[in-house]
This record gives C-alpha cells, sequence and structure tokens, in this order.
C-alpha cells in the first residue's frame, strides 16, 4: 500500500538467521516506513567478544542489514548501536567483572564512532530486567552512565533496555543522565509500559510496545510518545514479542478512532526531535 504518513518502529531487531529481509517487507506491506534497527546481542549472531573491538563485528553486521533493507523495500532505517545488559553475566563469568565492564564500555565507545561518522543515530545500553548481586548491578549502573557521557558528547540520544518501568527507577536513571550531562529527553526507555504522563513529568522519552491494550493508554495520557514492536526475529521464538507489522497495522486501525494528527506527532515529530533525524515519505 502507498503510505500516506510515516510509520515508525521504535524498536525491531533483524536476523540473517531469521525472517530479516521478509519481516522488512511485510512491515513495509502493511504501509511501515521507518525502522530503528537496534543491534542484536552478540551471541544473537554468533560472535563471541573478548576484545572491544570485536563489536566491530556485531556493528557492520547490523549496518550490512539496514543497508539490505533499504535497497529491497522502500524504507528507511536508522540504526542505533551498542551493548546488551545482559552480557554483563556471560562477559563476567568468563572474563571476570573489571574486564566485562571495561569490554562493555569499549563496545559503547566503537558504537559512539559509527555514530559520529553518521552511521547510526544513537546509543543502546541498560541495565539488567532480572535480579542480579549488586556488584553487578552497580557495575550496570557504571556502563549505563558511560553510554550517557558519551551520548552527550557525540549529541544523541540512548535506547535503553532495563528493568519494568517503574516511576521510582526512571527518576533514578533520568538523575544518572543529567548527572552524566545528558537530558533525560535524549533518554528512550524501551518495552515502555503506557506511562506517558509520567514520563513527561520525567523527562524520559517512551518507547511503548504497539499492542492494542497498550496503545489505547497511552493515546488517553497523550501523544508523547513511539511505537514498538521490539521484534527479535529468533528462528527459534518465531511467535516472541509482537510480529513486524504490528506498528502499521495497529496505527492505521486506531487512525479511524483517534484520527491521523496524533501519528504525525508519533511517528514524525517525537522521533525527529529525539533522534535529530528527518522523517519524510
Ligand atoms: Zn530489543
Amino acid at each position: 500500500m502507498t503510505p500516506t504518513l510515516p510509520i515508525l518502529d521504535n524498536h525491531m531487531h533483524l536476523n540473517p538467521a531469521g525472517r530479516c529481509l521478509d519481516a522488512v517487507r511485510e512491515f513495509a506491506r502493511a504501509g511501515g516506513t521507518h525502522i530503528v534497527l537496534v543491534s542484536l546481542p552478540p551471541w544473537s549472531l554468533g560472535i563471541e567478544i573478548s576484545a572491544p573491538d570485536d563489536y566491530r563485528k556485531v556493528f557492520d553486521k547490523v549496518l550490512k542489514i539496514a543497508w539490505r533493507a533499504e535497497e529491497v523495500e522502500k524504507v528507511k532505517v536508522f540504526v542505533v548501536l551498542g551493548v546488551h545488559p545482559a552480557e554483563i553475566n556471560r562477559l563476567s563469568e568468563r572474563l571476570g567483572l573489571p574486564s566485562a565492564v571495561e569490554l562493555m564500555k569499549g563496545g559503547l565507545e566503537l558504537a559512539c564512532e559509527y555514530v559520529r561518522e553518521g552511521k547510526a543515530i544513537g546509543l543502546k545500553s541498560g541495565r539488567p530486567h532480572y535480579e542480579v548481586e549488586p556488584k553487578i548491578w552497580d557495575a550496570s549502573n557504571d556502563i549505563m552512565r558511560r553510554s550517557f557521557e558519551l551520548a552527550k558528547d557525540a549529541g544523541c540520544a540512548v535506547q535503553l533496555h532495563t528493568e519494568s518501568a517503574t516511576e521510582e527507577g526512571l527518576v533514578e536513571i533520568a538523575g544518572i543522565a543529567r548527572d552524566a550531562g545528558l537530558p533525560p529527553e535524549k533518554v528512550i526507555k524501551h518495552f515502555a509500559p503506557p506511562m506517558v504522563k509520567v514520563c513527561e513529568r520525567i523527562g524520559i522519552f517512551p518507547s511503548v510496545l504497539a499492542n492494542e491494550e497498550a496503545m489505547q493508554n497511552a493515546l488517553k495520557e497523550g501523544t508523547r510518545f513511539m511505537m514498538e514492536t521490539d521484534y527479535i526475529d529468533d528462528p527459534e521464538r518465531p511467535g516472541a514479542v509482537l510480529g513486524p507489522k504490528t506498528v502499521p497495522k495497529r496505527t492505521r486501525q486506531l487512525i479511524s478512532e483517534w484520527g491521523e494528527d496524533v501519528f504525525w506527532k508519533i511517528h514524525k515529530e517525537n522521533p525527529e526531535k529525539v533522534y535529530d533525524v528527518e522523517i519524510n515519505i
């Protein structure tokens, strides 16, 4: 279908071992126009990290997929690169905690180079979504803080994968960002519940999972959010999270009730402001 408005999925993964370009085709055919493609953890791509520069293999693979997707479908793909918070457990078991921290910070520094070169629009960081020992938690906060410092210097945004969002947790994260000199408006909480008003007050930008109920609740609170599927493209978990056509499908469905204007805000104005990019169809 010919798009009449931009429709952006703010958090999607693509894996050459998964549906990859087929998923992009499905997204585009449903009316999707823009994808924020987030780097997968290295193990999902069969890459083992032993030195910061090993992240180059991960990032180059993500970029290659992005270019291919733009070649074969009429979509614009923005890339977000960084480290996955769960890497800390795997790396510290293998190499010890100090090396894990050093590697992950090094990965973020490398990702920041890609941002400076214009190949990526933001960083990915965060802290574990599951319970961890205090020293792992502190180290994760330290790594996340480093991502904020780098984003501040590069003038880019950071997408966060964290524990389930609570007001308290978000206030804490916004504080860490501010301390590092990064405005919380540049911090995107991926997999956010529809806490639109709370986030607006705290500054953090929510990226809300595009299921029907969450969308209705988010829209009741305002339009300061983005939509995502967190499509993981895992061949072993094909039905996990939401499918690639969910954001365009849900948008079209909701336009009949909420009108088109709110979606110009959600799919164009919001990402343009947060990522400092241009969104056109
Ligand atoms: Zn994800």
